[in-house]
């Protein structure tokens, strides 16, 4: 039988791209591409000629049966993004479902994923944390998003847009307040990467302040919440009752 291989793709350096994703690419029947155009100078830079089809937000509601038709027939096809990790903010979860449920095999190749670079460079608290993908675009729903997080206690990463990035900021110092901690990560495997790292004021103006800052790809972070500690407040303020309740008459 075929099998559905989700082939990572490099987030900004050609070099980033595995043998066994090469030799993948090279050897299934078909490549179903995000952008057909956008990967064909990525196919044409290592060589391989395999024929591409699109399968993007847009159609893969309607292609996904067309896909599963080839797999069934035994075919090998790959799945590739414009960068990065397929499915991670991008195509491919429909059809990913849609093989399990019918019981052909998929397997993920392992490879360039911008979150977890930036959260391993970040500096942050790598134990737990929490993927939130983009922001809703529209101001309302995302300070609403961001309220719902701000007591989660693992560290938080986003993608972002270039333009948006200021605006998100603001709404991340008036809902998570000036010092929670906060890492920008920019241009990641890129000529221009950059980490930024403070407190969500400190970046707020360092990126307001330097129009470069605002440009490329970017992950943003945010520390989680602080370790509740009412319960420890309470019984310290419960103790010092008792102390003076046996003092005073
Ligand atoms: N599938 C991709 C992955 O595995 O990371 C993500 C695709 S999503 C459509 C694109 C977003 O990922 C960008 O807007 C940015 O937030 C993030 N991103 C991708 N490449 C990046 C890079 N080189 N540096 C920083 N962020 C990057």
């Amino acid at each position: 039988t075929g099998c559905l291989y989700l082939v990572p793709t490099p987030i900004g350096n050609l070099a980033d791209i595995t043998e066994r994703a090469i030799t993948v690419l090279q050897q299934c029947d078909a490549i179903a591409a995000e952008d057909t155009r956008h990967s064909g100078q990525l196919l044409q830079h290592f060589g391989i000629q395999t024929p591409m089809f699109a399968l993007h937000e847009h159609n893969e509601r309607q292609r996904v049966g067309q896909v599963i038709e080839r797999l069934q027939q035994g075919q090998q096809i790959a799945l590739i993004s414009d960068a990065g990790m397929p499915l991670i903010s991008d195509p491919g979860y429909v059809l990913v479902t849609q093989c399990r449920q019918l019981g052909i095999p998929v397997s993920a190749l392992p490879g360039a994923c911008a979150v977890v670079t930036a959260l391993a460079g970040s500096g942050l608290p790598t134990d737990r944390f929490t993927f939130e993908g983009f922001l809703p675009a529209k101001p309302q729903q995302r300070r609403k998003r961001l309220q719902e997080l701000v007591n989660e206690p693992r560290t938080l990463i986003f993608y972002e847009s270039p333009h948006r990035i200021l605006d998100t900021l603001a709404d991340v110092v008036s809902v998570f307040g000036v010092s929670r901690p906060c890492v920008l990560a920019r241009e990641l495997s890129k000529q221009f990467e950059t980490y930024l790292s403070g407190s969500a004021e400190e970046i707020q103006q360092q990126v307001a302040a330097d129009s470069n800052q605002q440009r490329g790809e970017i992950v943003l972070m945010l520390g989680g919440a602080p370790a509740d500690d009412t319960d420890e407040a309470t019984s310290a303020a419960l103790q010092t009752v008792a102390v003076l309740r046996r003092e005073l008459p």
